[in-house]
């Protein structure tokens, strides 16, 4: 169901936007997401009587933190991004009041209401019907929480009309080209620490992908279990099980690292390059080396579709971040054939201030939506 097919004319429309945005010393750091709100915002407001905007910001667990994450802000921005005036109405105002008085609204964030048993992230019901009762017409435009079935997104959706906006809509497109009918060869690098958060994830990918590069500290887990010497570097061996059996499988596709630079300690120090069978008891390897990224280099530069998720090596440690940004430099060359989504890797392309187009702001949703979950806060159908 996409925005465009609901009759907003005259109606009070409901959004639900993704304003969980950086705040420090009372100022907004980064109004990416707010500036990414206007589109459908605008859309609406050329028919619609009145907009009411929800969103989340920060975890909600105890009063001192709705001092931390109030929304005020956020109004004052849009404000001023809109031209318009945008009303903030408190938690503890009168909201038909406020609605009546108001043409645009922002309401306070809505996990406000996680102090009353947890009643927003557990998607209560008289919660739903509560803001439900605030319009005519749902627009959900909060990609990355549409893997989460809270009040704001998925329950009140259950009382009104629901839409998809504009941003969701462009987010699933992009992230279509991945998960559909990637052009081949069809790549994709993993990273980050633990195998264990990415199990359906790889199994998924790797029926659809001709190479699987499995690098940063997951890698050391399926380099163990050949019996290969991993000294002090991350492995978990819960995971075992699940990387002899998708190895034996895949041994075709699964790309281990060739040689890495190891660490006697988990810190920005000393750094040695090593083979990846010369690691010795006393040391971790924190980053991948020269070889490794020549080997990726001929990957990549074969392939049409490109699915980088998760940094090959501690990113945050200066000495250790040759990989992660070699790495990226080449991505940067394909930019139009990669796609990124997914935790860490937002955080190291901010780092090193490389831009790509086609990067998902939705972290786990992303994740979840490639793997092929239905996500509660897309609403399909006609
Ligand atoms: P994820 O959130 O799963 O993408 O994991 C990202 C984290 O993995 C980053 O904080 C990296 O520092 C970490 N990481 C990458 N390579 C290694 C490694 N070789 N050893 C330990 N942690 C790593």
């Amino acid at each position: 169901m996409k925005i465009q097919d609901a009759n907003l004319s005259g109606k009070t429309v409901i959004i639900r936007c993704d304003y969980n945005v950086p705040i420090n010393d009372n100022k907004i750091s980064d109004d990416t997401r707010i500036k990414a709100s206007l589109k459908t915002i605008n859309y609406v407001l050329e028919s619609a009587n009145k907009v009411i905007l929800l969103s989340h910001m920060g975890r909600i667990k105890t009063k001192e933190d709705t001092k931390k994450y109030s929304l005020r802000l956020v109004s004052e921005r849009l404000s001023e991004l809109l031209n318009k005036k945008v009303a903030f109405c408190n938690y503890d105002d009168d909201i038909n009041k406020v609605i009546d008085e108001n043409k645009i609204i922002l309401f306070e964030n809505t996990r406000f209401f996680d102090l009353d048993n947890k009643k927003e992230s557990n998607c209560d019901l008289e919660l739903s019907k509560y803001f439900a009762s605030f319009g005519d017409i749902f627009i959900n435009d909060a990609f990355g929480t549409c893997h989460r079935k809270n009040a704001s997104n998925v329950g009140i959706s259950k009382f009104l009309p629901s839409y998809n906006g504009f941003l969701v809509m462009d987010e699933i497109n992009m992230l279509n080209n991945v998960k559909n009918d990637p052009k081949k060869p069809y790549i994709v690098i993993m990273g980050g620490a633990k195998v264990s958060d990415k199990i359906s994830l790889i199994e998924n990918i790797i029926k659809k992908a001709d190479k699987l590069i499995i690098s940063g500290g997951m890698a050391f887990s399926f380099l163990k279990i050949q019996n290969i010497n991993v000294g002090k570097s991350i492995v978990d061996p819960d995971s075992f099980d699940f990387c002899r059996e998708i190895l034996s499988k895949h041994v075709d596709k699964i790309v281990l690292p060739l040689d890495v630079y190891v660490s006697k300690k988990f810190e920005n120090g000393e750094k040695t390059l090593r083979n990846i069978t010369d690691i010795n008891d006393d040391e971790m390897a924190l980053d991948v080396g020269e070889k490794t990224i020549d080997l990726y280099k001929n990957i990549i530069n074969d392939a049409n579709t490109i699915f980088f998720n998760g940094p090959v090596g501690v990113f945050e440690f200066e000495n250790f971040s040759y990989g992660t940004k070699e790495l990226l430099k080449m991505l940067k060359e394909k930019e139009d054939k990669v796609y990124i989504g997914g935790g860490d890797s937002l955080s190291a392309i901010k780092k090193f201030n490389i831009s790509f187009k086609n990067v998902s702001t939705g972290g786990g949703a992303s994740l979840e939506y490639i793997e092929g979950n239905k996500l509660p806060g897309i609403f399909e159908g006609e």
